[in-house]
């Protein structure tokens, strides 16, 4: 077995975002910016959005951060979201989600353009992706195939099984790895022989949000494990949705929770702002 670490690739992406944002700042004499949105008082969204502000900093980003209240209309939050769509020195918005239950998130969301799509959730970009076209990709899934591509993991031609379909995580990544020429199937919550899906996979990625789901009977020996999975269990610590201590005898590779998937979604959304930074420039 060998440990997929998506810690240390996440630290090695952001020292190479690092170099990238010092030479943009060089050539073109502005930094490269993110808006965050904020809307209401959400503690865990609280958290997000602190620790994408830091990693900002940490790589060079100027980070915009609005907070608006609990209360706040859509007019406002419309208004908001599109002076930051016109706003040259934002090259990149993030609207921190779940919004408070009286506002309209799609509607909301359409206001970014897709260019600062850096969550790469609009339909623009999820088509392009469909299409195969330049886009912007959803950061998890995105940092999946980049754990793939450094670990030098081929998944051409291998029969890849996507475990779950969200339109943030499964479906994204489905595309992904159909587009890199991998057997994709995807298993949801009515699929049937579930356990015989999952064990014809030579790359299984999970991501369901049920804690150790994917039992060691579920996995081919040698098979390529990805946990998107984050699970808190009754004593706080946090745990995938593969029950790694089993899975991990059979799989060649495997992601551990925490340190797997979790640090490489942040890498990649700053990889994202600053490709669309350089985009805008171009
Ligand atoms: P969703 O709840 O949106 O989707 C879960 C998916 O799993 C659905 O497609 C659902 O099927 C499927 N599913 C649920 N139960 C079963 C079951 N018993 N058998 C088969 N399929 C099932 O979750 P997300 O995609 O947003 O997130 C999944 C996990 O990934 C969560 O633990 C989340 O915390 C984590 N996550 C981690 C991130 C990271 O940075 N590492 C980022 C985003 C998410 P159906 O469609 O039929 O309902």
């Amino acid at each position: 077995m060998k440990l997929i670490d998506g810690k240390l690739t996440a630290a090695q992406i952001r020292a190479e975002l690092k170099e990238r944002t010092a030479e943009f700042e060089r050539k073109y004499l502005q930094k490269v910016g993110l808006a965050v949105v904020l809307i209401g008082s959400n503690p865990a969204s609280q958290v997000y959005v602190r620790n994408k502000i830091k990693a900002c900093e940490d790589a060079g980003i100027r980070s915009f951060a609005h907070y608006l209240p609990e209360n706040v209309s859509q007019q406002e939050a419309v208004s908001l979201v599109r002076a930051l769509a016109e706003d040259q020195n934002v090259h990149g918005i993030l609207v921190q989600l779940p919004l408070p239950k009286h506002l309209n998130a799609e509607e909301l969301l359409q206001e970014i353009p897709f260019e600062k799509d850096v969550d790469g959730f609009c339909a623009e970009n999820i088509g392009k992706l469909a299409l195969q076209e330049e886009g912007i990709v959803a950061c998890t899934p995105l940092g999946v195939m980049e754990l793939l591509k450094r670990y030098q993991i081929p998944v051409a031609g291998k029969r890849a099984v996507m475990l779950g379909r969200s339109n943030i995580v499964g479906r994204p990544m489905a595309l992904l790895l159909l587009n890199a020429d991998a057997t994709v199937t995807v298993c949801h919550s009515k699929t049937q022989n579930l356990i015989e899906e999952c064990a014809r996979a030579d790359v299984l990625v999970a991501a369901i949000g049920k804690a150790g789901f994917v039992t060691s009977e579920m996995v081919k020996e040698g098979a390529v494990v990805i946990d998107v999975g984050i699970n808190r269990k009754e004593d706080g610590t946090l745990c995938g949705d593969v029950d790694f201590e089993r899975v991990k005898e059979k799989a060649e590779y495997i992601t551990p929770v925490p340190g797997g998937v979790g640090p490489m979604t942040i890498a990649m959304l700053l990889t994202n702002v600053v490709n669309a930074a350089e985009r805008a420039r171009k």
